[in-house]
């Protein structure tokens, strides 16, 4: 089956009848709720794209023939990267970066792990053509996927095992001839319930010890499994229109906790089962990290860009370009957003083949970009923060411009240096969408903690950073230093 369009994304999704619960109730169907409706729109716009840019966004499946999506394409040489992070970009700009699942960043991981799947063949060969079997499934049928990799948030100072309602996390109940039954709860699924299938996988971060095998699976299912459930978190889509939230009303994807009622899983979805030394080196081993972070610098690169041009647009609105300060804080994020670019050039010149023959992004660049971006994205919203100042409160709505009475008055009233005061509050209001209404803070929050905790990511940096030439260095230097030692043997 060729790319899917958005109708066909939404079809399905309406057919499905997923599990999906919000403020107390179950969403009966997903494409027409208010909380839903319209981030499900910005998705099928996503896939609509395809067909409005085919020459960057489809190519031709090796399998079939038929065009399917370039982000699941797999790159042989380094134009093949680019053309594949050209798409991804592509996709980005739709949503200034700020749909952070878009599909691309899941449909890198089963690219990834379909093709360099012996890791998971060390236990039974079945799961190694299991792993590639999806990524052909996937990618013939434009399959959007969800993914989970975290136990609750019960006591983090014991391992799962350890815990006093150890079973409260997803884990192995039964294993049977046809498949696995699985029981408990995970975190936390971007964009729940309103993909087609869920990826349960490890943490690229949490790395769990034998004793917790039993939660050590790696699988996938359709969303609309019997016993799989969706509790989804409140949404920051307040049913507003575009004018008033130009960014909640248009791309907040939700976040679900995802709970396993006995959910059965057949054996040829099952990629992991019950083995913590797979599950541990399941990223690094399948080179899915890699192609993951390839995918979110490329949209980062994007979101900066649009963080950007939200800033330079709002200094120049209400003439403050010229002050040294805020010329400052622009060059910081111009700075950030050059430095990410940097980052992807170095990653995409410096790939090699791997043993799979996958064209394969320099990881050192991308896993200092995405070490590095976590702590710097919260600095860009606070430069918009502070250049904004009361600018950011004093944002009436759409209907306020349209009052007879007061219309007329908040148009003069919030007029700047180039722009009347209808203009000026739209960009104003794009400026607060980002930063700091309730889908603003979950962006930072997001790109805080998407890919792990920083504090543990970066101490793995820390550790897996070759330290030794730096350290000889210095000690080459201090070999140099021309000074007697003192002799002590006299005291
Ligand atoms: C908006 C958002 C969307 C997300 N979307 C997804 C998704 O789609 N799929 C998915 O699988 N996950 C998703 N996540 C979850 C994400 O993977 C986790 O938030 C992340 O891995 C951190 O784990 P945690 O939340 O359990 O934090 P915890 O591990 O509970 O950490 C909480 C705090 O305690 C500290 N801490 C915990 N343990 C230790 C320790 N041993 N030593 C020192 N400090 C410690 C941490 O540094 C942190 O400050 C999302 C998270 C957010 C916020």
């Amino acid at each position: 089956m060729p790319a899917k369009t958005g109708a066909q994304y939404k079809e399905k999704l309406k057919n499905a009848k997923n599990n999906i619960y919000i403020h107390g109730e179950r969403v009966e169907d997903p494409t027409t709720h208010p909380a839903f409706k319209n981030v499900i729109q910005s998705m099928a716009d996503l896939y609509d794209l395809q067909y409005e840019k085919p020459d960057k966004m489809l190519y031709t499946s090796p399998q079939t023939g038929d065009q399917v999506g370039m982000t699941f394409f797999r790159p042989e040489t380094i134009d093949d990267l680019v053309k594949r992070r050209e798409a991804i970009q592509e996709w980005a700009r739709l949503s200034g970066g700020l749909l952070g699942r878009s599909p691309d960043y899941l449909n890198a991981e089963v690219m990834a792990m379909g093709v360099a799947n012996d890791l998971f063949g060390e236990d039974d060969p079945m799961f190694a053509e299991n792993a590639r079997n999806y990524y052909d499934y996937a990618r013939e049928n434009d399959i959007s996927l969800t993914h989970t990799l975290i136990h609750p948030q019960v006591n983090r100072q014991k391992a799962q095992h350890e815990q006093d309602d150890a079973n409260v996390a997803l884990h192995l109940v039964e294993k049977r001839s046809d498949g696995i039954i699985v029981d408990g709860a995970r975190l936390l699924a971007t964009q729940g319930g309103i993909t087609d299938e869920i990826l349960v996988f490890p943490s690229t971060v949490k790395k769990a010890g034998e004793q917790d095998d039993p939660y050590s699976l790696a699988f996938v299912v359709p969303n609309n499994t019997p016993g799989l459930k969706y509790i989804s978190r409140e949404s920051f889509d307040y049913g507003k229109n575009n004018w008033d939230h130009p960014l909640s009303s248009r791309f907040e994807e939700g976040d679900a906790i995802v709970y396993f009622d006995n959910v059965f899983v057949p054996w040829e979805k099952v990629f992991v089962c019950g083995n913590s030394s797979i599950c541990n080196r399941t990223f690094l081993e399948t080179n899915a990290v890699v192609h993951m972070s390839h995918q979110v610098v490329a949209k980062n690169i994007v979101k900066t860009e649009f963080l950007l041009g939200v800033v330079l647009s709002l200094m120049d609105s209400i003439g403050i370009d010229k002050f040294q300060h805020v010329q400052d804080k622009g060059t910081e994020i111009m700075l950030t957003l050059e430095t990410m670019k940097s980052h992807l050039f170095k990653a995409e010149h410096n790939a090699k083949l791997d043993k799979w023959g996958t064209m394969t992004p320099d990881f050192e660049a991308l896993n200092a970009a995405r070490n590095w971006y976590p702590r710097i994205y919260p600095r860009l919203v606070e430069i918009l923060r502070i250049l904004g100042a009361s600018g950011l409160m004093g944002i009436p709505t759409e209907a306020d411009f349209h009052h007879e009475e007061i219309g007329p008055l908040v148009n003069r009233a919030l007029q700047s240096k180039n722009l009347e005061g209808y203009e000026r509050v739209k960009l104003f209001r794009l400026a607060w969408d980002l930063t700091m209404s309730a889908f603003g803070s979950r962006q930072m929050h997001y790109e805080y903690y998407f890919f792990g905790d920083p504090v543990k990511m970066g101490m793995t940096y820390f550790e897996q950073f070759n330290k030794e030439p730096y350290k000889d260095y210095i000690q080459d230097f201090l070999k140099k230093v021309k000074a007697p030692k003192p002799n002590y043997t006299n005291v």
